[in-house]
């Protein structure tokens, strides 16, 4: 069984719920303040490291309280954090503001704009493993990380959210394209939304697809995922649950699928899997706490 090694932010959401939103200028009371652990590649590594894959994060944090309790909570969730590094600025973090089911979101970068090609230098990668990525890294970090991981035959996994525009280079390290159709569109200079049929979808990704063995995964929400995988196309339904947050579903489902990939399972298998994965995660709230383990997934896939 391989590894999984997700080069990623990790970021404390606080979050504040208030009866409404202030005004420019205004002070309003609030209601209380929750602190989740966060970051898009804290939370694929919480996913793939809860469903049974040996996992190592590798990012930056503050010498700050936020750094020592998401230290402590991702140790807690079984992942190697040998590659975490000390940044000589604050924590990631994220201060969201709840009122009447709208938010607002100020996210400041701190420790992960630190996550450097240095950083990903020395990772010890192996053939069989599985490197991750997202956009909440420089993106020449990833592109560093892609090509070391690439040289060692190892799979690469990219997740490009937050959408930016990225280089035909960074493209083509890709093994693994994971991404809804709202960036698939952004990258491909298209505008999709969710009720787009699913062949218009597929055309998309064909145009944006940078090598001819490349995947790209477009994930639906209730609808389930889309794969164009070098050119057979493969479509696996949502799940009909009930969902209560969607937050980090996305995530769920990179995680999952590497996870999966890391432990030899074929495309089609891991994509059901990580589809079954994030519709678990769906029902709970939070994003890292709603992660399932491996013996929930299987009992959705009987
Ligand atoms: P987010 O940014 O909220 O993490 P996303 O836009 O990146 O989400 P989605 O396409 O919404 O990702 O969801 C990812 C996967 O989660 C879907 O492909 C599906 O497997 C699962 N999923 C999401 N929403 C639902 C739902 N309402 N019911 C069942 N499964 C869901």
């Amino acid at each position: 069984m391989g590894r999984v090694f997700v080069a990623g932010s990790i970021n404390m959401d606080v979050v504040a719920t208030a009866d409404r939103h202030p005004r420019v200028g205004e002070t309003v009371a609030g209601r209380e303040v929750l602190y989740f652990p966060g970051g898009k590649g804290a939370n694929q590594a919480v996913a793939a490291s809860r469903l049974g894959a040996k996992t190592t994060l590798i990012g930056r944090l503050g010498k700050d309280s936020f750094g020592a309790e998401l230290k402590t909570f991702l140790g807690a969730q079984g992942i190697d954090l040998g590659s975490v590094r000390d940044a000589d600025t604050h924590t990631g973090t994220a201060i969201i503001t709840v009122a009447a089911s709208d938010n607002t979101i100020v996210v400041i970068p701190g420790s992960n704009a630190q996550v450097g090609a240095d950083d990903v230098a020395d990772v010890p990668l192996a053939k069989g493993d599985v490197a991750v990525s997202q956009f909440e890294i420089p993106l020449p970090t990833i592109a560093a990380f892609f090509r070391r991981a690439r040289e060692a035959g190892v799979m690469t996994v990219l997740n490009p959210a937050p959408a930016q525009k990225m280089s035909g280079e960074l493209l083509a390290l890709v093994d693994i394209l994971v991404l809804n159709e709202t960036e698939l569109g952004f990258l491909a200079g298209v505008e999709l939304t969710d009720a787009d049929e699913t062949a218009k979808i597929i055309d998309v990704a064909r145009k944006l697809q940078a090598r001819a063995d490349q995947t790209i995964c477009i994930t639906l929400g209730k609808r389930g995922v889309l794969a164009l995988a070098g050119r057979e196309e493969v479509a696996v339904p949502g799940h009909a649950v009930k969902a209560v947050d969607t937050t980090g579903a996305g995530d769920c489902f990179v995680g999952a699928l590497a996870a999966q990939l890391a432990d030899g399972v074929p495309l089609r298998a891991a994509l059901a899997f990580a589809n079954a994965a994030a519709s678990i995660s769906v029902q709970r709230m939070g994003a890292g706490p709603s992660m399932p383990t491996a013996t929930e997934v299987a009992a959705v896939l009987r």
